[in-house]
């Protein structure tokens, strides 16, 4: 269950997170003109961090630019000092989920009508969510979904923009309706992309195959963190393209992010994958990715140093 902190960061103040402040006619909300962000903050022996927030807000502010939202604070460090503070305020017990949620919001005076990036205001709010983590590898079920994950002419994949998730919602819908967890989509050339909010990797004669980041999925911060990781631990990681029968052929295929960290796709449109439960080797990255998120050296045999640079603490105020 999904608690939601009692504060929230809403343009430039810390406010009660249930009081509804935005105008009807925001324009993030007409048009999709909306960046977010989803990263987590990890309880361990020596108390709350986050991970990896410096990437996730850089990647934030890289989106930011293409929407020409530029009212908002304008540096990773000052995003990084404001979620800092947001987390003490709000003090949850557990594992957090932090949502910053940068947006269009009304036009400025002269402005003609139209959906305009420049001479529109902005706005960013952040809101905290209590996010208990799972304890095992999470098993799902996905549908290859009949929708393609926009190329990047289309939309800029790079971006997590609020309208390009019409796609994933509309895949995941359907997925659910039909009895999946999940959905994997593919491209314009029929290479898998990604999962609806989550990238895709395929274990093939003990290898890591994920897409390569060529523009047309998101490069996800879990899955640059994975490959760090598995590199590091001697395995070895491709970065090449998947077509659907190489996912359902593969001995594993798992999906990264940083809402499912990692989780087994056990199988795909009806079809196990491998053994049709979760395999050894989503195990062991998802071993090696506790490690890190959690800022703890691991015992063997799943290995694994804990890395400082990653982890911003939240010290209680
Ligand atoms: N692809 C999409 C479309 C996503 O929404 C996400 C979740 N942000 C990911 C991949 C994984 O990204 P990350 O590992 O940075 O959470």
């Amino acid at each position: 269950q999904l608690g939601l902190g009692a504060w929230a960061y809403d343009r430039g103040e810390f406010v009660s997170a249930q009081a509804p402040r935005l105008p009807l006619s925001t324009q993030g909300l007409h048009y999709g003109t909306a960046v977010f962000e989803g990263i987590r903050a990890y309880r361990s022996h020596d108390g709350l961090h986050l991970f990896r927030a410096h990437e996730h807000y850089a990647r934030m502010l890289r989106a930011c630019r293409m929407l020409r939202i530029t009212g908002i604070p304008a540096t990773v460090g000052e995003l990084v000092d404001i979620t800092v503070e947001l987390l003490r305020m709000n003090a949850h017990d557990g594992d957090v989920y932090v949502r910053p949620l940068a947006h269009k919001l009304s036009l400025l005076p002269g402005t003609p009508p139209g959906v305009s990036l420049a001479g529109v205001s902005d706005a960013l709010s952040i809101t905290t969510f209590g996010y208990p983590t799972a304890g095992d590898v999470q098993e799902v079920r996905c549908a290859l979904s009949a929708w393609r994950r926009p190329p990047r002419d289309t939309l800029p994949a790079q971006a997590k923009i609020a309208g390009g998730y019409v796609t994933s919602a509309l895949a995941c819908d359907e997925a659910r309706a039909a009895g999946y967890d999940d959905a994997i989509l593919l491209d314009r050339s029929g290479n898998v992309a990604e999962a609806t909010t989550a990238n895709v990797f395929a274990v093939r004669d003990g290898v890591l195959v994920t897409p390569p980041d060529t523009g047309d999925l998101l490069p996800g911060i879990t899955r640059d963190t994975v490959i760090t990781l598995c590199r590091e631990a001697g395995m070895t990681v491709l970065e090449r393209p998947l077509s659907p029968a190489d996912l359902y052929t593969a001995e594993e295929v798992f999906l990264t992010s940083t809402g499912k960290e990692v989780a087994s796709v056990v199988a795909l449109s009806g079809r196990d994958i491998g053994s049709g439960t979760a395999g050894p080797v989503a195990a062991r990255v998802a071993a090696l990715y506790r490690t890190a998120v959690t800022a703890q050296d691991a015992q063997e045999p799943a290995g694994g140093e804990s890395r400082p640079e990653w982890l911003t603490p939240v010290l209680p105020s």
